[in-house]
């Protein structure tokens, strides 16, 4: 059996339209061969019926604090009604077909309600079907933990569902489809310039995912990347070739990856608040750097561009947790550092944008960061931080120079080329 994976976004299954050309993708793969295996997304996006989004509200309708088993129970409902529907539309255009929720499919999960993780993936019932020939449709993003408890996977979910049913059923590629021609060099919806990617390494798409690129989550490119099972991010509305993901770059026509490829792409996180704490008192004899990043941590915030100097403490969180992250550092940081609050001097900037540009060919070239810099100071974007690995630089930017920073280090880097 040659099976094939295939993912479709909220966007491609939004309307009846749109999920018949999804049916044409399931059934172009039939007829090439392959037994397909679909995963699908709730369908649409807030305001539409049955999308996450809306679920949600209407929790909070009756419950301002949901409990998050509850919560998790009620958002797996909208990927079941997808694949329900996609299958009752397979099998009304004639083709045998069965849905079943991400437990029936064997997705086994821990129990961190919200944004859990697969921990094993029993596709029994999956390839009993399959062998009697019929298209299974998988409700994403979604899975049940030991105790028989429904979880969700967090945002993206879906594709994880995808790329871990494929890992475990051997499958030949797992596709993404959804409403963008690939992955591109940077989201197309703040740079109109960004141009789709032929051929990727994992390592770029999950660099260019964990610095904001949305289009596919990270975790699937790491477990695919992990069992070798290549990935294609396709548009479900187009005949585009997509974006392929693979390490062998063997056998992939005329789509080598360019050795003077420096910078592949251009990623960005929105909505980011900085923090800086400023002392009189070396931060290191006083302790502050302790108690600062461990009272973060044991209140569940992360955080990121971190650098510590010996009067000053700067970092980022999310936008969404400053509030709280900044109470943390009044009340418990400074309490517990025994310092007078009054040499401590707390400064947050909300509304900042984490802008980076990404390239497993930057690796050890001279001058990367050089033109990063040039390019946003001959744009007029003030640099409010720093970070970098071994594949990426990122600058923390005001939100409203974000697409200034990111257009111009596009052109920079000759990605629109
Ligand atoms: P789906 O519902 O199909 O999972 P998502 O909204 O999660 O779709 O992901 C697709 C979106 O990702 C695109 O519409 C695009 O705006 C955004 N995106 C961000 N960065 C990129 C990128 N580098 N290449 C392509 N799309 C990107
Ligand atoms: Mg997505």
């Amino acid at each position: 059996m040659r099976i094939i994976v295939q993912k479709f976004g909220g966007t491609s299954v939004s309307t009846p339209s749109l999920r018949k050309q999804a049916a044409e993708h399931i059934l172009e793969a039939k007829r090439q061969g392959y037994s397909p295996v679909v995963v699908v997304s709730a369908m649409g996006r807030a305001g539409d019926p049955y999308a996450t989004d809306t679920l949600i509200q209407l929790l909070r309708t009756v419950d301002g604090d949901p409990d998050p088993r509850d919560q998790d129970l009620l958002l797996s409902c909208g990927e079941i009604i997808s694949s329900v529907i996609m299958s009752g539309l397979l099998k009304n255009m004639g083709h045998p077909a069965v849905a079943l929720t991400g437990a029936q499919a064997g997705i086994i999960t821990d129990d961190k309600f919200g944004d859990t993780r697969i921990v094993e993936v029993k596709p029994d019932l999956v390839l009993q079907h399959l062998r009697e020939g019929k298209i299974v449709v998988v409700a994403g993003f979604q899975g049940i933990t030991q105790n028989g408890d429904v979880t969700t996977l967090g945002r993206g979910g879906s594709d994880t569902t995808a790329a871990a049913l494929g890992a475990a059923l051997g499958a030949e590629v797992v596709e993404i489809y959804t409403d963008v021609d690939g992955v591109m060099t940077a989201d197309p919806r703040i740079v109109p310039e960004a141009r789709p990617l032929k051929v990727m390494t994992y390592r770029e798409v999950a660099e260019m995912a964990h610095l904001g690129a949305k289009v596919v989550h990270p975790r699937a490119v790491e477990i695919a990347m992990e069992k070798g099972v290549p990935l294609r991010i396709k548009c479900t509305f187009s005949d585009a070739p997509g974006t392929l993901i693979t390490d062998s770059m063997e056998g992939v026509e005329g789509t080598t990856i360019r050795s003077d490829r420096v910078v592949t792409g251009v990623a960005h996180i929105a909505n980011v608040a900085q923090i800086k704490i400023m002392t009189g008192e070396d931060v290191n004899r006083s302790g502050l750097v302790r108690t600062v990043f461990r009272a973060l941590a044991d209140a569940g915030i992360s955080v990121d561009i971190i650098n510590v100097f010996p009067r000053m403490i700067a970092f980022t969180v999310s936008g969404e947790v400053f509030e709280k992250a900044l109470d943390i550092l009044k009340r418990r940081a400074l309490d517990s550092s025994g310092l007078d609050p009054s040499s401590v001097d707390i400064e947050g900037v909300e509304g900042c944008a984490k802008v980076s540009v990404v390239g497993a060919g930057m690796r050890g070239v001279p001058g990367v960061m050089a033109t990063v810099v040039e390019a946003l100071y001959a744009s007029e974007v003030p640099i409010l931080q720093t970070s970098d690995s071994h594949t990426s630089i990122s600058c923390l930017v005001r939100k409203d120079d974000m697409q200034k920073a990111m257009r111009s280090l596009h052109a920079r880097f000759g990605l629109g080329l």
